[in-house]
């Protein structure tokens, strides 16, 4: 799902999901969007870029290894550093 900000041409903003942005593109063309606030059939995306919603169940990312400079970091236990 992608959550696009719309602009009608009254200049109102709204967010509204599509599937991706290929439905975005069918509905543009089909002229079914409009906006929730004045009914204007005259809209396209605003200019802010695209959140891509996370799906449901996937795992989160591991945290990054701690890493440490040659020379040591200072703050981990690791031993041998140079
Ligand atoms: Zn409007």
């Amino acid at each position: 799902m992608i959550l696009y900000s719309l602009q009608c041409a009254k200049g109102h903003v709204f967010d509204e999901w599509f599937a991706n942005s290929a439905e975005y593109d069918s509905r543009s063309a089909a002229g079914t969007l409009t906006c929730p606030e004045c009914g204007g059939g005259d809209v396209s995306k605003a200019i802010m870029a695209p959140r891509v919603a996370k799906s449901a169940g996937e795992p989160a990312p591991a945290p990054a290894a701690p890493t440490c400079m040659p020379g040591g970091c200072g703050a981990c236990s690791f031993a041998g550093h140079d």
